[in-house]
């Protein structure tokens, strides 16, 4: 099965890794520091704090920025879980808006809508590796005392007019799973410009406690202060190893990224039911995902699983989140709130990408998806 996506670690992460297991410090130690330097240095921010996941991540900054009890974040329909629940952890209500069904970034119109007393934040997903509209986003969020999160899990090493994801937000967040674009086995950041917020996202993963493990040390003392309640979120060093180590291949892996949806790019122009989804001139794509829709008369779990039985691993990111029971339940969402994300919902499919995939492995996706279309057409002419 050639699966959606696939990390990559070579003889030279393994050796990064072996190297720090023979280090003085397993975690805390300095390679969290310089793989917090790294990533902020990429992306041009001040400040990295690291964590035990994207998800960590998301919730850490939601904490560092003051959102809590009653408060309401408002977050797009079509994301991953994790950019919802994290809310629900500080006790903050997700209030789901609809998404641009050109690109499936949140809509900035609907994003404004869905703004009252209680909003305190919106988070954005640069869904796929394209980044979400800032501009507008910056122009709705002025003055309304509302602050902007990036959700970038899908974007790193994404721009938006020039501008590294990174720097467009209060907060931004990235994910080191192994389908994202640089692994530590698991792992996520927080990258800010403010060093209060870095501060913050450093004590909450680390039990709400003032003075950690190192710095008591260097200042020769025991003691120390629980401040607030946090949780255990560190990242160790093992995993900053490899991520050190794998960061340095980025700039050639994004390159490859690139590459390969032109190719596709090209390859489906002679598809005619197939619409990759839109590129905003403004935008450099970071391509974690190669998400196209498909034309409506076509039914696109036949495709799917047409795909699927021929050995390509094609998926769906994701299904409208306020469709799940968890959120029906607590938030009393139902189908009908962001009829864009449900859509799209129905169309979508997420071609096999990632940075080792040959030339031929793309013609083959894309012959694949001829014959399933033809396929799912032929079954439609059957049914009727
Ligand atoms: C991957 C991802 C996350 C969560 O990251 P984990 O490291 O798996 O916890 C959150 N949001 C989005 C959009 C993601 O793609």
């Amino acid at each position: 099965m050639l699966p959606y996506a696939r990390h990559e670690v070579d003889e030279e992460d393994i050796d990064a890794v072996v190297r720090a297991l023979g280090a003085e410090r397993l975690t805390s130690g300095p390679l969290v520091e310089a793989f917090e330097r790294a990533v902020a240095a990429f992306t041009g921010a001040a400040h990295g704090a690291a964590v035990s996941s994207g998800t960590a991540a998301l919730h850490a900054a939601y904490h560092a920025l003051g959102l809590g009890p009653g408060d309401e974040v408002i977050v797009p329909a079509i994301t991953f879980a994790a950019t919802a629940n994290a809310a629900l952890y500080q006790g903050a209500i997700p209030v789901f808006a609809d998404v641009c069904p050109d690109t499936l970034a949140i809509a900035p119109a609907d994003a404004a809508a869905k703004i009252t007393d209680r909003t305190r934040a919106i988070v954005a997903v640069d869904y796929a590796g394209q980044p979400a509209d800032w501009d507008r986003l910056h122009a709705i969020a002025a003055g309304r005392g509302v602050d902007l999160i990036a959700d970038s899990c899908h974007a790193l090493g994404a721009a938006w007019r020039g501008r590294q994801v990174g720097g467009l937000a209060a907060a931004t967040v990235f994910s080191f799973h192994p389908v994202k674009h640089v692994t530590t086995g698991e792992g996520g950041m927080v990258v800010t410009d403010d060093p209060d917020i870095a501060a913050r996202v450093r004590r909450f993963r680390n039990h709400g406690i003032d003075l950690d493990a190192a710095s008591r040390e260097s200042r020769g003392v025991h003691a120390y202060s629980v401040v607030e309640l946090g949780y255990n979120y560190r990242l160790a060093d093992l995993n900053c190893a490899l991520g050190l180590a794998q960061l340095g291949k980025l700039a050639k892996r994004l390159a490859r990224r690139r590459a390969l949806a032109a190719l596709y790019d090209a390859r489906l122009a002679s598809l005619e039911e197939v619409n990759p989804l839109k590129r905003d001139e403004r935008a450099e794509h970071a391509f974690h995902l190669y998400v196209v829709r498909l034309d409506a008369r076509i039914d696109r779990d036949q495709v799917f699983a047409a795909m699927r039985a021929r050995g390509i691993g094609v998926n769906v990111h994701y299904q409208p989140l306020h469709l799940h029971p968890l959120y029906r339940q607590r938030l009393g969402t139902r189908p009908g709130l962001c009829p864009e994300a449900e859509r799209a919902y129905r169309s979508i499919l997420s071609l096999p990408l990632f940075p080792a995939m040959t030339e031929a492995d793309v013609e083959l996706v894309v012959g694949t998806l001829g014959d399933s279309l033809a396929q799912a057409r032929s079954g439609r002419v059957a049914a009727a």
